[in-house]
């Protein structure tokens, strides 16, 4: 069974209703004391440090605040990353961070880095894609300057013949701790060894190709699947493919965010689509078929009789493909706009006069209705008008 889990309130030592600058202020002081990069190789202070972190990545978001103090634990049950994770996205951790760094090492961002083996960096690059091609997946061609292993030491960096040293000033541990009297007591501090900028090693004679750092830099190009359904700023990932890692780590992954043209005739909203159409006075009155411009080519619409501008109208599944499963689609939603027929010849316009004296007279209406009325009363009406009309 897993181990009880403590209260976040208790985790953070805090009363039920303290405010948020009282629960940043508690976890302040207990990040401070439990960092690992203040504890290295500490697993109980690494323990308290994340219990820590979690009771506030909870705590310090309103919602899921209402949540913990409404359902306790089983808020979370499964919903937060699964088995043994947790999701600290939407935390805020940026500012605290950045506040004990810069108490611990007077610098704002100077995190000090292990020799163990990291991840290497993401790379970042964005592609130009048209509507249709965020509608159905394209493939697309990047370049990228990215850092080759240099083939002449293997990566090591060493002349060819000679090999890395162990760092002489940290041990190899990559990361030098010294200790400092202040105020609170004393502060150990851990920052990256100077010597060997934390790797652990030093490079003695370095090989001539690539001056030492392992890696050529150079340009490459990559064919890359854009995802059907994607949207404006989204990415897809390439794994792998990004900076080298350190310390025999993994690369670090490419992420190519796409910017997504505009269309002439369709918006999007998610994973729906829509588009105005123009239909004749005529098709609205008496119903009629018109064509219609989707993704998938023009459809024809069955408009009834009677149908009112602005009318909108559905066509099911012509819509966005989901990226989960390009199998299940958005909607098309059309809006049909009546037209007002202007430059009449002759012709039309008599019978246009012909169609409203036997649909209500509509023309003559306002004549007919101030006839009705006597003289006088129509004087007065028109003296008010004018009256209303100048004051
Ligand atoms: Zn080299
Ligand atoms: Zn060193």
């Amino acid at each position: 069974m897993a181990e009880q889990k403590r209260d976040y309130y208790e985790v953070l030592g805090v009363e039920k209703n303290a405010d948020d600058a009282a629960i940043k202020k508690a976890y302040r002081a207990l990040a401070k004391k439990y960092h690992p990069d203040v504890n290295p190789g500490d697993a109980e202070a690494e323990k308290k440090f994340k219990e820590a972190s979690e009771a506030y990545a909870v705590l310090s978001d309103p919602e899921k605040r209402r949540q913990y103090d409404q359902f306790g634990h089983s808020a979370f049950d499964g919903g937060f990353g699964g088995a043994g994770g947790f999701d600290f996205s939407g935390a805020d951790f940026g500012d605290i961070f950045g506040d004990i760094f810069g108490d611990l090492f007077g610098t704002g961002r100077s995190r000090s880095r292990s020799n163990g083996p990291m991840k290497g960096a993401n790379l970042r690059t964005s592609v130009r894609i048209s509507f249709e091609e965020a509608v159905f997946g394209c493939k697309k061609e990047i370049e990228l300057n990215v850092k080759e292993t240099c083939k002449t030491c293997n990566g090591s960096g060493a002349r060819p013949g000679t090999s890395p040293e162990t760092c002489s000033k940290c041990g190899g541990k990559g990361q030098v701790v010294f200790t400092q009297q202040s105020f609170f007591g004393t502060v150990r501090n851990v920052q990256t060894c100077p010597d060997c900028q934390g790797t652990g090693k030093v490079i003695r004679e370095k090989c001539p190709d690539c001056h030492g750092t392992g890696y050529i830099p150079m340009k490459k190009r990559y064919s890359v699947d854009i995802p059907a359904g994607i949207d404006n700023g989204q990415s897809t990932r390439m794994p792998g493919l990004g900076e080298p890692g350190v310390n025999g780590g993994p690369r670090g992954d490419v992420l190519i965010e796409v910017i997504v043209g505009r269309h002439p005739i369709f918006q999007r909203q998610d994973f729906d689509i829509y588009s105005t159409v123009p239909v004749s006075f005529a098709v609205a009155a008496l119903g009629g078929e018109i064509l219609i411009d989707t993704v998938d080519g023009k459809v024809i619409y069955d408009v009834k009789p009677g149908t009112q501008t602005d009318t909108r109208v559905r066509l099911r599944g012509k819509g966005v493909p989901s990226w989960r499963n390009r199998d299940v689609r958005g909607d098309h939603y059309v809006t049909l706009v009546v037209q007002v027929p202007d430059r009449l010849k002759p012709e039309a316009k008599e019978l246009l006069r012909q169609f409203d004296e036997i649909t209500g007279d509509s023309l003559n209406a306002a004549k007919n209705a101030a006839s009705a009325d006597s003289g006088d009363k129509e004087k007065d009406a028109k003296d008010n008008k004018k009256k209303k009309f100048w004051k």
